[in-house]
């Protein structure tokens, strides 16, 4: 899925620094590792997530779309949530569970209509042939 670099630096520029769920200022507390600590910027990174234990992450913020892509989301910065990666990892349990919600609903609504058709089969058999 293509996604415009433009609206994820306008995002992140909107979010100044900031998980926008949660408020968890990411920005702030990778300046205080790399000023306390003189580390590079992807070090304290890395000192962050290992505190955290999120282990293997190079951002601390994601630009997550509010609507995805593959739903018919617009790639616009008004569809996106700067989120830190706990928040981002919630968002996507929920769209995991939206999506299995989705599908029982559609399999329920396809039962009943086999069984409706089943049904009207019954009257039907007779007037073939
Ligand atoms: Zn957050």
């Amino acid at each position: 899925m293509k996604r415009s670099p433009k609206v994820k630096r306008q995002a992140l520029k909107r979010a100044n620094g900031c998980c926008e769920q949660c408020r968890w200022p990411a920005e702030l507390w990778v300046k205080q590792y790399m000023a306390e600590d003189n580390l590079t910027r992807a070090r304290a990174i890395a000192a962050i997530c290992e505190l955290k234990g999120w282990g293997g992450l190079t951002s601390l913020l994601f630009v997550d779309h509010k609507i995805a892509l593959a739903l018919g989301g617009a790639d616009a910065v008004e569809n996106t949530q700067v989120l830190c990666h706990p928040c981002h990892q919630a968002k996507k349990d929920l769209t995991k569970i939206a999506k299995c919600k989705r599908v029982s609903n559609r399999r329920a609504t396809f039962e009943a209509r086999m069984r409706e058709k089943a049904g009207s089969d019954d009257h039907e058999t007779n007037g073939r042939g």
